[in-house]
């Protein structure tokens, strides 16, 4: 597959239509498969951490969570298709779990907000199999244990939702335990599922202000927003010097 480099990030040049096909495939076909959604501050923070970078390095799919990269890659002239984001691809996803009956397991979040999450899939999915959860709130060296109880539990899909940089590095640090398998990173998924954050509506995602109507609602995430303006630089840097 073809892929276009931002910053040192391989991003897969793939449409989201295609990717749910694909991930689709690789279920039916009992493959391994990695998938990581990026933003301008999941590539920033690559750049600044060379271990991450290491971590994104391992997936098989990395796509546009963010206009932002889908921006970066216009202006270098190898533009992505599409924003392709954890969450459209978790809803896809469970669509087609509800047809096949495809086994979920459910990584994050606090543990109420996972419950709720339970009930709703459930609700709407009916004829998924959720068959094992665990919250997103434990210490590093039970991880050992969660891959046990997601081995024992053997699903056909696992949604991550510890938020970046955790569930890159959770799945790239445990991903070789694994025989099978769709491990998708969906970011803050679970509260919407949830019903605790609302997404921004249709028309602030048409007009690709997404990302403003989340400031708006929590505006705690301000500070992350830093990112954007020194992403925006580099890589007008990198368009003068020619290099991606
Ligand atoms: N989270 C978690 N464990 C942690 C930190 C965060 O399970 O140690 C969860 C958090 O409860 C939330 C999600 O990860 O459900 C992160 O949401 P955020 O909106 O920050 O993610 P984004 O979509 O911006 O990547």
């Amino acid at each position: 597959m073809k892929q276009v480099k931002i910053m040192g990030v391989p991003l897969s040049h793939i449409d989201h239509k295609t990717l749910v096909k694909q991930l689709d495939e690789h279920v039916m076909l009992e493959e391994k498969s990695f998938v990581i959604t990026v933003n301008p501050e999941i590539v920033m923070r690559a750049n600044e951490d060379t271990a991450y970078m290491n971590h994104l390095h391992k997936a098989n799919y990395i796509t546009a969570d963010g206009i932002g990269i889908i921006r970066a890659s216009q202006l270098l002239k190898d533009p992505l298709p599409e924003r392709v984001t954890g969450y459209d691809l978790m809803i896809d996803l469970l669509s087609i779990s509800n047809i096949k009956g495809y086994k979920i397991f459910l990584l994050g979040a606090h543990k109420d907000v996972l419950k709720r999450v339970e009930t709703n899939l459930q609700h709407f999915y009916p004829d998924i199999q959720i068959v094992g959860s665990h919250d997103g709130y434990f210490n590093w060296d039970q991880s050992d244990e969660i891959v046990e109880q997601v081995k024992q539990a053997d699903p056909d899909l696992t949604f991550v939702a510890l938020g970046a940089p955790k569930q890159e590095q959770w799945i790239s640090e445990n991903i070789d335990q694994f025989n099978k398998g769709v491990f998708l990173c969906v970011g803050g998924s679970f509260d919407v599922i949830a019903g605790d954050v609302k997404r921004a509506p249709a028309t602030w995602r048409k007009y690709n202000v997404e990302w403003l109507y989340r400031l708006l609602k929590q505006p705690k995430r301000w500070r992350r927003m830093l990112a954007l303006p020194r992403f925006a630089i580099r890589i007008i840097k990198r368009k003068l010097k020619g290099s991606p």
